[in-house]
């Protein structure tokens, strides 16, 4: 192989976004060590006409384990905090806040009184005094025990009310893939609360984001580097 097609080789693989890692083997149907310059997996690849730029699969593997096992993680601490909910005779009024140590509001199931309690640290009810102030309200009627899914049977602001709105925060500076957290506000409080109420909800859940990132992973991020998007989830 001359000089000649070795650059043609060396162009080839710039061009499908690899960086060589070992000398030319000599020849294009040679494999060649190289890694990707976005995802840094290495492969031994054909500088031929075949070369195909990297589908960044570890990576993506990689995020959606990463997903999956916050997602499973989750999904235990909902179910703590769902039976310690039981035993203390409490009922939640909204979602879970998504984030540890943030409040929650529930309910007593004795006395009905409203509580925004931490939801690492849900106490049982004294039945006393008048509960937290700023509830959300409850809706109209009482949750029937099995829903019928016929739409006529359907109350769509009933239903809206209790929908969660995702709020999607990203941590600047932190590595791409594991920047992502995720909160939820009661779309029925949402849509009742002010612009004031609104913008003090969202502080709120910054500073819990920025909280749990120096609790969980030791560093200290500056809030206005934690940005947020609401509904879908950002790509
Ligand atoms: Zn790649
Ligand atoms: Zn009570």
């Amino acid at each position: 192989m001359s000089k000649a097609g070795e650059a043609l080789a060396a162009d080839r693989i710039a061009a499908a976004g690899y960086r060589a890692l070992e000398p030319f083997p000599g020849k294009v149907n040679q494999r060649w060590l190289m890694e990707c310059t976005e995802c840094g997996e290495q492969q031994r690849l054909r500088p031929d006409t075949k070369l195909k730029p990297c589908q960044h699969k570890k990576r993506e593997q990689q995020h959606q384990e990463a997903v999956a096992s916050e997602q499973r993680l989750y999904d235990a601490l909902v179910a703590v905090r769902t039976r310690a909910l039981s035993t203390k005779n409490l009922r939640a009024l909204e979602p879970h806040p998504g984030i540890e140590g943030t409040l929650w509001w529930v309910e007593c199931k004795h006395c009905g009184r409203k509580w925004h309690m931490k939801e690492d640290h849900l106490r049982a009810c004294p039945h006393k005094g008048s509960g937290d102030a700023g509830a959300p309200l409850p809706p109209a009627k009482p949750v029937p025990k099995k829903r019928t899914r016929k739409p006529k049977d359907g109350d769509p602001s009933f239903e809206r009310f209790w929908e969660p709105l995702p709020v999607w925060w990203t941590v600047r500076g932190l590595p791409e893939g594991s920047n992502r957290y995720e909160t939820a506000i009661m779309r029925g409080w949402w849509d009742k609360a002010t612009a004031r109420e609104r913008e003090d909800r969202l502080a709120e859940q910054r500073d819990h984001i920025v909280a749990t990132v120096a609790k969980a992973r030791g560093v200290v991020v500056d809030p206005a580097k934690v940005t947020y998007t609401m509904g879908e989830e950002p790509r």
